[in-house]
């Protein structure tokens, strides 16, 4: 939708990994706070959206190649209501509650999400889920017998 109508390319890297223990409409929600900011803060350019699984967590980013984000703004862009009003970003609508939204909800799964942004090169948001490790019963087995 808004992406194809400002012309950005959207890609996408997304790498398999085993299911994780959340409500899926929260997670969700997030993938769509972090990817409509990317939409309205990106003039032009790429929107990737990546996911990558290690042992212990499933790695998710969503990068632009957007108006970034002042070395100033950023300790607060997560707090509730607010907005940088720096490299026009302020022309932008919004209400400055999606990042607080998303950060309780991976903060709820003992996640972390955090941004890395250069202004005039663009953010990378991301945020990183922990994976339980299961019992491996033939694992057991051997533990038992070893
Ligand atoms: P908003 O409704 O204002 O977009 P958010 O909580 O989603 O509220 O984001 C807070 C602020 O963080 C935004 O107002 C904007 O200044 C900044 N921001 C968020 N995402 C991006 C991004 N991808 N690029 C540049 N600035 C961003």
């Amino acid at each position: 939708g808004a992406a194809l109508a400002k012309g950005l390319e959207i890609r996408y890297e997304l790498a398999p990994h085993p299911p994780l223990r959340a409500d899926p409409r929260l997670l969700a929600q997030v993938w769509r706070n972090l990817i409509d900011n990317a939409i309205k803060y990106t003039p032009a350019g790429t929107i990737t959206v990546r996911v990558e699984a290690t042992p212990s967590q499933v790695l998710c980013q969503v990068s632009d190649t957007g108006i970034g984000i002042h070395p100033a703004d950023l300790p607060y862009i997560f707090d509730k209501f607010y907005r940088a009003k720096r490299h026009g970003a302020s022309t932008a609508n919004g209400t400055g509650l999606g990042l607080a939204l998303a950060r309780t909800v991976i903060e709820k799964y003992s996640g972390e999400l955090w941004v890395e942004s250069e202004p005039g090169v663009g953010s990378t948001f991301f945020f990183a889920l922990p994976l339980v490790s299961h019992p491996q019963p033939a694992r057991l087995a051997e533990r038992v017998l070893a």
